[in-house]
């Protein structure tokens, strides 16, 4: 039984969390987001000409979105260069902001996303996809919602927010893990993956308490981009 967190949180405690945006000024809209240990910085371009031509679609925009770890965000030190792992989290991100940009308004089109993780313990996922659903509301594009994710699981039976990678390790205990993302005011789920097994009962539980984490990380995301809109009207 799992019955005290490696880290001393309460089981339904987020890690601590910083939410800022237009941090990359070559880019139209950029974001970072920080969750304990875990950082991802995200940059969006466009909408442009899609090149290569033939990914063009007539009736709609498209997303390509990339997701890299910085050798040094990890203390083995990350391969350079695009692995299966890189390219599935890539498309789990595309996926879920196909949900939330409105494509249709960019018919021809292309928006490239990259998301970089600074630090990684953990959860990376679903840091890149907040910074990326912030970084293309601060480029302006016009959106369903923001997107807000985050793991949660079960460890030892016990269902946990946010876990760390020393928790998400804890293979004898049986550690699950549910990365999860929402577009709150729409109560849709955008990203679901599961690594690890859980009953029905816990599944139920642990989407409760990742949706409650989600709905604080949503409070973080808009107060950043109203930060940044109140600035820009001072300046
Ligand atoms: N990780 C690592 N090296 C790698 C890939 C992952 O050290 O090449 C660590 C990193 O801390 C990452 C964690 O393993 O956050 C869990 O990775 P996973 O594939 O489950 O995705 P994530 O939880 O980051 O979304």
């Amino acid at each position: 039984m799992y019955e005290k967190r490696l880290d001393n949180r309460a089981f339904d405690a987020l890690r601590p969390m910083e939410a800022e945006t237009g941090v990359v000024p070559n880019a139209k809209g950029s974001a970072r987001f920080r969750i304990g240990n875990t950082e991802a910085v995200a940059a969006v371009y466009g909408p442009e000409e899609v090149k290569p031509k033939h990914f063009e679609k007539f009736d709609k925009g498209i997303i390509l979105c990339k997701y890299d770890m910085l050798p040094f965000s990890v203390p083995d030190r990350a391969k350079p260069g695009f692995d299966r792992r890189d390219t599935e989290i890539s498309q789990v991100i595309t996926n879920a902001l196909n949900r939330a940009v409105f494509l249709e308004e960019f018919p021809r089109s292309m928006i490239t996303v990259r998301v970089y993780v600074t630090q990684a313990d953990a959860g990376t996922r679903c840091a890149s996809l907040t910074a990326a659903s912030m970084a293309c509301a601060d480029a302006g594009l016009p959106m369903r919602d923001l997107i807000a994710a985050v793991a949660a699981g079960s460890i030892g039976g016990k269902t946990c927010l946010d876990l760390t990678k020393e928790e998400e390790d804890l293979h004898e205990e049986g550690a699950t893990d549910v990365p999860m993302g929402f577009l709150p005011s729409k109560d849709e789920i955008v990203l679901l993956q599961l690594d690890g097994k859980v009953t029905r009962e816990q599944l139920k539980e642990v989407l409760a308490v990742g949706k409650k984490g989600a709905m604080e990380i949503y409070e973080l995301e808009k107060e950043a981009l109203k930060r940044r809109v109140s600035n820009e009207s001072k300046s």
